[in-house]
């Protein structure tokens, strides 16, 4: 192998990680304490003949990057280079749906594909909840109903997962950890056996990229799983101040009488007028305002120049 090469990660347990070039798989490291490093990354690795080891030197552009608000509120990568957020949602536990709005606009603004599963398709769906999903559907976001629990439906996610580099987030107990079993069998036991730690224990926070298995005449897809990310939050300072990435306010913005309408109580709001005919649903615009309080707190409180680095 040169001794500069091109590589994706993997896998990524803290400092340890696993990178892919071509049909090889290998153990690799940061070779600086600044290098920030994400499953998903394409980096330049150096081998490092003396100590038989390869070294990360560099990150390569990343296209799209996900964040999350540590516990300071501060934004951390979770994973980069994905083209899909796979947000699961079941009919119960009665989902927050407020969160799987904050979902939705994190990958708007980091530009990723925004879709639903909404797994426990054995359990009954109250009507107002199913009107809430048909909302999400029609403000832009594909939808998938799904058992991981029967296998039902697991074709049409599969099919959405195709060509599609992706994760499954939610909130605890809406299923993901039974999709991921469901679609991927056998993905338990490669992470642990890549990822141990110094002392050979397994870990559960690492994050590995799995090959999904492809349906018949279509692409197969990448799925990556990190139990340490599948319900995280998304970080609030990487949405986009107009629209906060609600795709049903961008397409109705241009409509508002200012420019710069904050959709709140401006006389001339299209998106107010929306909600109003019903057009648009009550729910998701009270979202918006949470969202556009939280925002106003964190992002505008800091001021011009304030804004912490990504
Ligand atoms: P996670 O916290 O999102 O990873 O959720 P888990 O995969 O651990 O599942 C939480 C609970 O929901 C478990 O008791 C699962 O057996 C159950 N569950 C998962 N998928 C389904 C499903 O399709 N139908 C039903 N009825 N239960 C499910
Ligand atoms: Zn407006």
């Amino acid at each position: 192998m040169a001794d500069q090469f091109e590589a994706e990660v993997i896998a990524a347990f803290g400092r340890h990680l696993c990178v892919r070039a071509g049909d090889e798989e290998l153990r690799a490291r940061p070779s600086g304490r600044r290098l920030s490093i994400v499953c998903g990354d394409r980096v330049r690795c150096e081998v490092d003949r003396k100590h038989n080891d390869v070294l990360i030197v560099e990150v390569l552009p990343r296209r799209t990057l996900l964040a999350r608000a540590n516990t300071r509120g501060d934004s951390e990568p979770v994973v980069a280079n994905i083209t899909q957020l796979v947000v699961v949602v079941p009919p119960l536990p009665r989902p927050d749906l407020f969160v799987v709005d904050r979902y939705l606009c994190a990958a708007t603004a980091a530009g990723i594909r925004g879709t639903l599963a909404i797994n426990k398709s054995d359990l009954e769906v109250d009507p107002e909840l199913d009107r809430e999903f048909s909302a999400l559907n029609s403000a832009g976001y594909a939808r998938a109903s799904c058992s991981a629990r029967q296998g039902h439906g697991l074709d049409a996610l599969r099919g959405l997962l195709g060509g599609a580099v992706s994760v499954l987030v939610g909130q605890s107990g809406v299923g993901k950890s039974s999709l991921v079993r469901a679609l991927l069998p056998g993905a338990e036991v490669i992470t642990g056996e890549l990822m141990r730690d110094d002392e050979g224990r397994h870990t559960t926070t690492a994050s590995r990229a799995y090959q999904v298995e492809p349906l018949a005449g279509s692409a197969g897809g990448t799925l990556i799983d990190s139990p340490g990310v599948r319900d995280f939050a998304p970080a609030i300072d990487h949405l986009d101040a107009q629209t906060l990435g609600f795709p049903e306010i961008d397409a109705r913005s241009p409509g508002c009488r200012f420019q710069d309408c904050k959709h709140l109580q401006e006389p001339g709001c299209a998106v107010i007028a929306a909600v109003a005919t019903r057009e648009m649903s009550a729910r998701r615009y009270e979202s918006y305002r949470r969202l556009r309080r939280l925002y106003t707190d964190l992002v505008e409180a800091r001021g011009p120049g304030q804004r912490k680095r990504r």
